[in-house]
C-alpha cells in the first residue's frame, strides 16, 4: 500500500484566498489511518488536485454531498482508471449507495468509524482485490474517545491559513423528523454528546480560535441537557477565542441563562432554523416551529436581548406554500431584527420522506444532481409551475441580499459589540449575509 488520499470534490472554491470550512470530517478520517501508512488530504475548494499522480496501490477515499456526486464521480472513474482503490463515503453514498455503487470498489454506508479501519487493512492485505463492495456501519458510535484529531493531521491541514472557518463537532443527532432533513437518516435520531474535556484538547491542539459547530441541531441540547450545556460553555468561557457559532432551533428562546452563559463561551451567533413563516408548514417541521411569523419574532427578540446574534434559516416552496408566503416571508425579513437570513429552496434529498412523497406521485423533475444545491427548483411545486416558483424564489433572494439589506443586517449585527471589539466581529458580521448572496447569486447564472 502506498498511500490514503482523502479527496473533499470542489464546491465552494476560495473566498479571498481561502475556503469556507475546513473538510472536517476527512480530518478525523485521517486520524484514523495507522501512523505507518502515509496519509493525504485533498480539497479542491483550495486548489487544483494532482489526478495524474494516483496510482496503483493507493487507496483514494472520497466524500461526497448530492450536489457535488457528479465531480465525485469523474475524480472517481479517474482513480480506478489509473489503477487506484477507490471508496465513496459521506452523505449521498449513505442515501443512495445504489447510485455510488456504480463507480468505486467500495462505498460506506453510515459514519464509517468502525469500518474504515477494517477497510484500510483489507486494503493493505489483497489490494483491490480485498475490498469488499459495501461497509456497512451499524450501529451509532459513542462519542467518546473516537477519532480523535491527530497532531500529523493538524500540521497538514494548516487551517490558519487555508480556511475561514474551521469545522468542529461537539454533538450529533436529532430528535426531531422534519420531512426534507436529510441529517437525522445519516446522523440518528438519539443525541450523543463528545465529552467536554475532549472538546477543549481538540480547540488547544489545533490552536483554532473561531469554529463553525457542524451539530445538526445544538440548541435542541437546551432543553435535552441543561446542565451539559452549563459545563461545556463554563469551559469554552476560560478559552481565548474570537468567537463561534452554531445550529439551533428557536426552543432556545426559553433559555436565557443559558443563552447568556454562551455568550460568555464567545458563542457569536444561532442560525436558527425556523423554516417557515407559513402555519400550514407545520406538520414538515418536525414539531420545532409551528411556522408563525409572530412567534419567530418574538424568539428573535428574546435571543438578542441576552446579546447573542440570530441568523434566520428559511425554506420555501413547500406545498402550502403561495405566492403570499412569498410576501409575507419578505415582510418578515424586512421587520425582523435577525442579523443575517438564508433562504433556501426546498430540495429533494435522497433518503427523505419529501423525496418519496415526490416520486409516489410522479413529481420528480429530471435534473443533474449539480442542481441539489437548496437554489434550483427540482420538483413540481404544487400551487405554482416551475417556473413561477422559481422566479418567485429568485425575486425573494433579490430583495433579502441587496447591498443596503446587508448593510443593514450587518451594522445591526455588528452593534452588538462594544467598539474595542469592531475590527474583529466586523468580518464575522457581514460575511454570513455575503456568502449566501455569492451562493444565489453564482448559482443562477
Ligand atoms: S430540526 Fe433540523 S436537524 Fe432536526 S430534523 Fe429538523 S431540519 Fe433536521
Amino acid at each position: 500500500m502506498r498511500r490514503v488520499v482523502l479527496i473533499r470534490p470542489r464546491r465552494d472554491g476560495r473566498i479571498l484566498g481561502k475556503a469556507p470550512g475546513s473538510p472536517y470530517t476527512l480530518m478525523r478520517l485521517a486520524s484514523l489511518v495507522p501512523e505507518e501508512i502515509p496519509v493525504e488530504i485533498w480539497d479542491e475548494n483550495l486548489y487544483d488536485l494532482p489526478l495524474e499522480t494516483m496510482r496503483e496501490g493507493d487507496l483514494i477515499g472520497i466524500t461526497s454531498m448530492t450536489t457535488d456526486i457528479e465531480r465525485a464521480e469523474v475524480i472517481a472513474r479517474r482513480a480506478m482508471k489509473q489503477g487506484a482503490g477507490v471508496v465513496l463515503g459521506g452523505v449521498h453514498a449513505t442515501l443512495l449507495p445504489e447510485h455510488a455503487q456504480t463507480f468505486a470498489h467500495s462505498i460506506f454506508i453510515g459514519e464509517g468509524y468502525f469500518t474504515w479501519q477494517q477497510l484500510i487493512q483489507d486494503f493493505a492485505a489483497e489490494g483491490i482485490q480485498g475490498m469488499k463492495p459495501i461497509y456497512r456501519d451499524e450501529e451509532w458510535a459513542d462519542l467518546h474517545g473516537i477519532a480523535t484529531i491527530s497532531d500529523r493531521v493538524i500540521k497538514m491541514m494548516d487551517e490558519h491559513k487555508n480556511y475561514w472557518s474551521p469545522y468542529l463537532e461537539i454533538t450529533r443527532g436529532c430528535p426531531r423528523n422534519c420531512s426534507f432533513c436529510t441529517a437525522i437518516r445519516v446522523s440518528g435520531r438519539r443525541m450523543r454528546f463528545r465529552p467536554i474535556d475532549e472538546v477543549i484538547d481538540e480547540i488547544k491542539r489545533r490552536g483554532i480560535r473561531r469554529f463553525f459547530l457542524t451539530d445538526d441541531n445544538f440548541g435542541i441540547n437546551f432543553s435535552i441537557d441543561p446542565d451539559y450545556c452549563a459545563n461545556l460553555f463554563d469551559a469554552l468561557a476560560k478559552l481565548d477565542l474570537d468567537g463561534w457559532t452554531c445550529q439551533s432551533e428557536m426552543s432556545i428562546a426559553k433559555f436565557p441563562e443559558l443563552l447568556e452563559m454562551s455568550k460568555a463561551a464567545h458563542l457569536d451567533k444561532h442560525f436558527v432554523g425556523f423554516e417557515s413563516v407559513n402555519p400550514h408548514n407545520r406538520s414538515e417541521l418536525g414539531g420545532k416551529s409551528k411556522g408563525v411569523a409572530q412567534t419567530a419574532g418574538e424568539a428573535i427578540r428574546a435571543i438578542r436581548s441576552t446579546g447573542v446574534g440570530v441568523v434566520g434559516l428559511f425554506v420555501m416552496g413547500f406545498d402550502e406554500d403561495t405566492p403570499e408566503t412569498f410576501q409575507a416571508m419578505w415582510d418578515f425579513i424586512r421587520t425582523s431584527e435577525l442579523d443575517s437570513v438564508s433562504t433556501t429552496m426546498l430540495t429533494p434529498f435522497p433518503g427523505t420522506p419529501f423525496r418519496e412523497e415526490l416520486i409516489r406521485e410522479n413529481r420528480l423533475l429530471d435534473m443533474p444532481w449539480s442542481t441539489y444545491d437548496t437554489a434550483h427548483v427540482t420538483f413540481q411545486p404544487k400551487n405554482f409551475t416551475v417556473d413561477e416558483l422559481r422566479s418567485a424564489y429568485d425575486w425573494l433572494c433579490r430583495k433579502t441580499y441587496s447591498p443596503s439589506q446587508i448593510v443593514r443586517r450587518g451594522m445591526r449585527s455588528l452593534w452588538r459589540y462594544p467598539l474595542s471589539q469592531a475590527s474583529k466581529k466586523a468580518f464575522g458580521s457581514f460575511s454570513t449575509d455575503y456568502g449566501y448572496r455569492r451562493t444565489y447569486a453564482f448559482r443562477n447564472v
